[in-house]
């Protein structure tokens, strides 16, 4: 089987244990179906995924020219308290931006390595949690916009990580901790304006992901510099792919490569 697109991260559902799916553009593939399968992959061009051109991808799957320029990649993607729509005032598109910003957003408590807080929209729990590769996370606030819950992250950042370990994660050097303790710990030092959004309780959401073996130590494939790899694909663990050698690939750090894909066994 052979499969040739540009990689945009993967789908997920939650069941027993994580289910994948890579979409193609008309096609998909349930990557659950090829563990223990050799496959290969292959870097064919790039392809930016606002403008379609063949630019060289600068981060988040766009080439420069856009991340510089729409409004999906604004400053208040990657830092929330940066929101500005519930003032009305714009930084690239306020319409855009009011229907991202002006919606439920949630801060949470990811374990993936180490206890993390981050925030995310409502409606992407628990897609963002397995996007971490967390093996257990839980909801702290549920705020009525992106900047309320921004403020928050901000503020608990001081007591508790924002960074999720990637080796640590690949390698399941776990913890299995109590994270309703972890939240309370924390009560106190969330904001005033989002005191009254505390979720006392909310229960752990535990995910399991499809890995068969784990690596002792992990090496991080870089498909641009060595644009062809093959290997058994041993699980999937966040949005990394895990091969029978340590290699791993991050395809959300790798989208808007345009990819052949090969089912070899
Ligand atoms: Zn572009």
């Amino acid at each position: 089987m052979k499969y040739e697109g540009v990689l945009t991260k993967m789908r997920t559902e939650i069941k027993d244990v994580v289910q994948y799916y890579l979409i193609w553009e008309n096609d998909f593939i349930n990557m659950n179906q090829l563990i223990n399968k050799k496959i290969s992959l292959n870097f064919l061009r790039y392809q930016c995924l606002n403008c379609g051109l063949e630019k060289k991808i600068y981060r988040q799957g766009f080439c420069y020219d856009c991340f510089s320029s729409i409004p999906q990649a604004g400053d208040w993607v990657i830092n929330p308290e940066l929101s500005k729509a519930h003032l009305d005032q714009e930084d690239r598109d306020l319409e855009f931006e009011k229907r991202a910003q002006l919606t439920p957003h949630v801060v949470y408590l990811a374990n993936s390595s180490d206890v993390k807080v981050g925030v995310t929209r409502r409606n992407q729990i628990p897609t963002r949690w397995i996007d971490q590769g967390a093996h257990e996370a839980i909801e702290i606030v549920e705020v009525p916009n992106r900047y309320l819950a921004g403020i928050t992250e901000v503020a608990l950042k001081d007591h508790v990580s924002d960074k999720t370990n990637w080796r640590k994660m690949l390698t399941n050097d776990i913890l299995d901790l109590n994270l309703e303790e972890e939240r309370e710990k924390l009560k106190e030092f969330i904001p005033e304006e989002a005191k009254e959004y505390y979720l006392a309780n909310n229960k752990e959401t535990e995910i399991k992901f499809p890995v068969l073996e784990f690596p002792e130590k992990v090496k991080s494939l870089n498909l641009v510099k060595n644009p062809f790899y093959e290997g058994v694909l041993k699980g999937i663990k966040g949005q990394y792919l895990i091969f029978n050698d340590g290699t791993v690939f991050n395809i959300r750090g790798n989208e808007g490569l345009v990819v052949e894909l090969n089912v070899l066994v």
